[in-house]
């Protein structure tokens, strides 16, 4: 099968052909039919991580079960489903302990999975590598959901939606009439945008550095749009009461990016990181200001959700037309079209791009 191959740090992305292995048991095979183009998947190839490479890229996605190996009991080939990157193992500590977004056996940058036709061992991205006409996966990683529900948006709530809306509500638990900031505005952060304006915050403060940003945030639901330059703090505390936020969203994964967003947050109000950033990236807070500002900084893995409860219920939220996730698709293409879309994306261009395997 085709799939959107990385073979190390700037290296160019190319579309190979790759071998699969067969479906194991307790396994599934999955035809795609939309992925998501990720910025965790950017993360795989401009050095913010040190994946093994030949890499399949791509976590975020839905298909229709092709294939079940021996024992599977949860899904049928015809299923339709969308791919969980974190699937909990429902048996360590944290699974236990109603934290199943830690689970100790869930989430690993990537796995071992096939090969090439040259015999080298290849490994996909979060346990799935769904930038690809097929994946093999666990039958815990595929989440049923309607068969009526779009594919494109199917697949953003595997990754970018759950996010989003579980960054909200579950994370930072947002309550009508909060002030909030949302720092980047990728399809991450657009979600945010979008969840935190659905949860009644307001005003939903908006932050970029592109100004081309600013018409997709009011798509979303943004009430204003702030440049992130010098005059944003001041733009903050313009809009509230001299004070800041109330809940401040980092979506981007950088140190100075968490600094903005705990610099637009009010005394006593919460910053919650979203974005994935690098290990020698170091946030520096003078320990006074930790003192005296009286922040909370906290991280949001996976929205604090679980996908298997979750998507189900945003699947239902799309089909009843009280989440509509449109705004957040700006671009579509074939999976040749993918290794474009990594670049618009590199340059902060548009929203989510969704690939669609089946086209050419
Ligand atoms: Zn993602
Ligand atoms: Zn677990």
């Amino acid at each position: 099968m085709r799939a959107l191959v990385a073979r190390g740090v700037a290296e160019p992305l190319r579309v190979e052909e790759v071998e699969l292995p067969p479906c194991g048991p307790g396994e599934v095979r999955v035809g795609i039919r939309a992925a998501g183009v990720c910025h965790s998947d950017l993360s795989m190839v401009n050095g913010t991580l040190a994946p093994p490479y030949p890499l399949v890229l791509g976590h975020e996605a839905a298909g229709v079960i092709a294939e079940v190996g021996a024992g599977v009991d949860r899904v049928t080939p015809g299923d339709h489903v969308v791919l969980n990157w974190a699937p909990p193992c429902r048996d360590c500590w944290y699974c236990g302990h109603g934290e199943p977004w830690l689970c100790e056996r869930a989430g690993a940058p990537s796995a071992a999975r096939g090969r090439t036709p040259a015999g080298e061992p290849l490994h996909v991205t979060l346990g799935l590598g769904a930038l690809a006409e097929q994946v093999v996966v666990p039958q815990r990683a595929v989440i049923p959901v309607p068969a009526d529900l779009p594919p494109e948006s199917a697949a953003l709530l595997g990754c970018a939606v759950l996010t989003g809306v579980g960054a909200v509500r579950r994370t930072a638990g947002v309550a009508p009439g909060e002030a909030v900031a949302v720092v980047g505005l990728g399809g991450v952060g657009l979600s945010v945008v979008s969840a935190a304006r659905a949860a009644g915050a307001d005003p939903v403060l908006a932050v970029d550095v592109s100004p081309a940003k600013a018409e997709l945030a009011a798509a979303v639901g943004a009430t204003d749009f702030l440049l992130a330059d010098d005059t944003l703090n001041r733009e903050i505390r313009a809009r509230t009461g001299g004070r800041g936020v109330d809940h401040a969203f980092e979506c981007v994964g950088r140190s100075a990016t968490i600094r903005t967003a705990w610099r637009a947050t009010r005394r006593g109000g919460q910053v919650t990181v979203v974005g994935m950033g690098g290990k020698d990236d170091v946030v520096g807070l003078s320990a006074l200001d930790i003192f005296h500002s009286a922040r909370t900084l906290r991280s949001s893995v996976y929205g604090s959700s679980d996908p298997g409860r979750d998507v189900p219920v945003l699947a239902r939220a799309v089909l009843d037309g009280t989440l509509d996730l449109g705004p957040l698709i700006t671009d579509r293409t074939s999976l040749d079209g993918a290794p474009e879309a990594f670049a618009r994306m590199a340059r902060g261009e548009g929203a989510r791009t969704v690939v669609l395997p089946e086209e050419s």
